[in-house]
């Protein structure tokens, strides 16, 4: 039997990263997520899956008090990072952003050079003593995004002057500028083409070995493709959690087999 106190020789355990208790959240009206309790791996890519509608963003945004910013929206129930409860009224969301960072369906570089989106994470946040240490930065978090040597050439150019694949990987590199422990990324390849997607969930794969990757999805595939572990949410419960293999292969609710399956969604 599995005994977690004592891991078999040569298999890592990993680390719970996050961990959400009872959250619900409403716009106005709307109960858009329904009690909700999972616990995020760190160094792993988790995604969410379920059809349309069914509050997979909104749960995401919980993760870096993005709703905080929607006038209508209400957080309810607890959601720690490391232990550290991240709706403590002497967190600042703008350094939890930064320890928890985005990226968006559409890439969205800011209308300045290469250079300067990303280093205008570091430099806000004052990672960097010197030019040279904040061009360190900035080179590092371009080769984390598998960019660098794209764009080393260049690099006072605009970042909006790239293609959607390079503003893409530009957009993940100035999230990790900032050097985050989270990174939440909502649809990320959804405006992408074949090729472009196919280089993005490359990179993804690469980053979980240093982040705690949390993926909205709309493809199954792409579910199966990146991610170690599957959340299942279907009208804003979340329906199923566990195993990616597991949940494609050996879901346990009806819920989940029907939206596998295409017959949901
Ligand atoms: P998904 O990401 O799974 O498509 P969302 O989280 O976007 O789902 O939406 C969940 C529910 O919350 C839906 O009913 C949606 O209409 C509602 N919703 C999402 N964003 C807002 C918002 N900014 N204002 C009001 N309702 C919203």
């Amino acid at each position: 039997m599995y005994d977690a106190a004592n891991p078999k020789p040569g298999v890592s355990r990993l680390h719970n990263k996050i961990k959400a208790q009872g959250v619900q959240v409403h716009y106005g009206d709307t109960h858009a997520i329904r009690d909700v309790n999972i616990e995020i791996d760190d160094k792993a890519v988790t995604a969410f899956i379920g059809p349309s509608g069914c509050g997979k963003s909104t749960f995401l945004r919980c993760l870096n008090r993005m709703n905080d910013t929607i006038e209508s929206c209400r957080v309810q129930g607890k959601i720690q990072i490391d232990g550290e409860d991240i709706y403590d009224k002497r967190v600042d969301p703008v350094q939890l952003r930064a320890k928890v960072g985005m990226v968006f369906q559409k890439p969205n570089p800011f209308p300045k050079s290469i250079y300067d989106n990303v280093a205008y994470g570091p430099r806000i946040h004052g990672l960097a003593r010197t030019k040279a240490e904040l061009d360190e930065i900035v080179e590092k978090s371009l080769r984390r995004g598998a960019i660098w040597d794209e764009v080393k050439d260049r690099l006072n150019a605009p970042g909006t002057g790239l293609s959607g694949g390079q503003q893409q990987r530009l957009c993940i590199a100035r999230a990790v500028a900032t050097q985050p422990e989270v990174l939440l990324m909502d649809e990320p390849c959804s405006a992408l083409d074949p090729i472009a997607t196919a280089q993005v969930e490359e990179l993804i794969d690469e980053l979980k070995q240093n982040f705690s990757v949390v993926i909205v999805t709309h493809s199954m595939q792409q579910a199966a493709r990146v991610s170690q572990k599957t959340a299942f949410f279907h009208l804003g419960n979340l329906v199923e959690f566990g195993e990616t293999s597991q949940i494609f292969t050996n879901p346990e609710d009806s819920r989940t087999e029907s939206y596998i399956t295409g017959r949901i969604g």
